[in-house]
């Protein structure tokens, strides 16, 4: 699924932390913040999949050995305290991140806040979408340089970088919600998939998008309808008189 659809396959359709991102914060998708300093950021989620993984050696440990020391540091870990606060992965992780600072800043810095720094499940994606074939591809002639796709991305990718350069957007962060694309006012953007050995584009989605390319679409049938019944093609102000 990953590999044709990206990771948006499953943040975008499956997750209900997604779903909730996708409805609630919409409107706020603006706010992402952007640029290096935040991108440095993006690694935290790596962080804590590293830490899973140890817990989870541990947890194994503690099954197959039980009241070992393994057992034990399992269980300080995911539960224990430090100077009497819970200083574990179940409160920090999961009640303070997740939680209270991922839905706490949902108006002030986009849904996406928790999916885009500390999900451990988009950090182990982030690994193998590399191997994926899904991309935007973008038709560099047609961008005004106007950001507008960079603006509404709630997962802080520059987009506008690689359409400027008409470059096949790759980035792991991506959830194919499809805002860039429809956003897009002169229709540059478009969902396809690439063969990742060459970058070279392999397939471009049926279903478009782009409401520019959705309107650029439905003017080219008109005037082809048009041609074939032999008059000249219906216009936007003809369309409106009928
Ligand atoms: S990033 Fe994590 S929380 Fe967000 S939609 Fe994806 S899997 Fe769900
Ligand atoms: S706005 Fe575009 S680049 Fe950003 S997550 Fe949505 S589809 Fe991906
Ligand atoms: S919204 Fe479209 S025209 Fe504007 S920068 Fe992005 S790709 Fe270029």
């Amino acid at each position: 699924m990953i590999y044709y659809w990206g990771k948006g396959a499953y943040c975008g359709w499956i997750c209900s932390c997604g779903a909730l991102a996708e409805t609630l914060g919409d409107t706020h998708r603006d706010k992402m913040p952007h640029g290096e300093k935040w991108n440095k950021l993006n690694l935290a989620g790596q962080v804590i999949l590293g830490l899973a993984f140890v817990l989870l050696f541990f947890r194994i440990g503690g099954w197959v050995w039980p009241n070992s020391l393994m057992a034990g540091i399992f269980n300080a870990g995911m539960y224990g305290q430090l100077l009497g606060f819970q200083i574990n992965y179940s409160w920090m992780v999961d009640v303070v991140l997740a939680g209270m600072i991922g839905y706490g800043v949902y108006f002030w810095l986009s849904g996406r806040f928790w999916c885009r720094f500390f999900c451990p499940l988009a950090a182990l994606m982030h690994i193998y979408t590399k191997f994926s074939r899904f991309r935007i591809l973008s038709d560099k002639k047609k961008c005004i340089s106007c950001n507008q796709c960079t603006t509404v991305c709630h997962q802080g990718i520059d987009v506008m970088h690689y359409a400027q350069r008409g470059i096949p957007m790759d980035d792991p962060q991506c959830v194919r919600c499809s805002a860039c694309v429809q956003s897009c006012p002169t229709g540059v953007l478009e969902f396809g998939q690439v063969d990742p050995s060459t970058e070279e584009v392999i397939g471009r989605d049926d279903l478009v998008a782009s409401l520019t390319r959705a309107q650029e679409e439905a003017a080219r049938e008109n005037g082809h309808a048009a041609a074939a019944n032999g008059h000249a093609p219906m216009t936007e102000g003809d369309q409106h008189v009928a």
